[in-house]
């Protein structure tokens, strides 16, 4: 789940508060490259009777491709992890500044400025969800979701290519502060070759990644049985996620999430 320390609409502690009326029992804030709503999200969480779990979504570059790693149950404390998000979080400033740039060039004017007042005026977490929804706001397109046919992606205005950390730092800077490394949402990263794919989840564990989130808002039923195949394959535990940003932009509702299919081990079981 997301709030908005990094793209998501809500504070932490609404966010949590959400996933406790919808039944919640076990959660993660996995905010964008951003560890500072965890303090206030596992306040709220522990308060509401959820066991809480530290979180993370990492941005990764690989082979040209984003993808995203989300770590559980880490030591928010870990240098390596805080220094690494720092870096990654003035990587997140100047893109916008590019996104607004081209923005500008297709005619929409002002948007750094209109971006950053969606962001809580935190340039270090300007996401292209910020963007997306000043469009929506001048009726540039009807929701967030439609923004990205339009804009904000390859070809279309708004396009920046990023090169955010590699694969080998954000598991690296996970495990090294004592978490677990997920794969998150891995039908929506692959658009290549199903070779490719297999590479990337042989890398991905090689490199210590222990688990693949198999049940979450943007997998369709076929994807479901895809991943719980993988995930068996190769040895993962695995996660669901509702990815929740904001009640109407989201596919699933905080804390309101499937079951994990049948042959599977929930990532929660590796956290005592
Ligand atoms: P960023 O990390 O700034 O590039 O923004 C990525 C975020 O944009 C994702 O986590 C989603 O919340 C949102 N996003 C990306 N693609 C889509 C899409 N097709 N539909 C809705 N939201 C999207
Ligand atoms: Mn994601």
């Amino acid at each position: 789940m997301h709030s908005s320390c990094s793209d998501g609409a809500l504070a932490p502690s609404d966010v949590m508060a959400r996933a406790a009326y919808h039944g919640a029992t076990v959660v993660a804030l996995t905010d964008h490259d951003q560890l500072a709503g965890l303090d206030e999200a596992r306040a709220a969480a522990q308060a509401l009777g959820m066991r809480f779990v530290n979180g993370v979504e990492i941005s990764v570059t690989w082979r040209a491709i984003t993808l995203h790693i989300v770590g559980l149950n880490f030591d928010t404390q870990s240098p390596e992890l805080v220094n690494g998000l720092q870096v990654m979080a003035q990587g997140r400033a100047q893109r916008a500044q590019k996104i607004a740039d081209q923005l500008a060039q297709a005619g929409v004017e002002g948007m750094f400025e209109a971006a950053l007042v969606h962001a809580g005026g935190r340039v270090d977490l300007l996401s292209r969800t910020h963007f997306a929804r000043e469009l929506v706001a001048r009726k540039k397109a009807t929701s967030v979701r439609s923004v990205f046919q339009d804009y904000l992606v390859a070809g279309k205005p708004g396009y920046v290519s990023h090169e955010w950390c590699s694969l080998a730092q954000a598991v690296g800077w996970i495990t090294g502060a004592g978490g677990v490394a997920v794969f998150a949402h891995p039908g929506r990263c692959i658009h290549a070759h199903e070779g490719d794919e297999l590479e990337l989840l042989h890398e991905f564990v090689a490199l210590g990644g222990r688990a693949i989130e198999v049940v979450t808002g943007s997998h369709s039923k076929n994807q479901y049985k895809k991943y719980t195949q993988i995930a068996q394959d190769f040895g993962l535990f695995a996660s669901r996620g509702s990815d929740f940003h904001s009640s109407n932009e989201s596919k699933m509702e905080a804390g309101k999430v499937p079951e994990l299919p049948h042959g599977l081990i929930g990532v929660e079981s590796l956290f005592g």
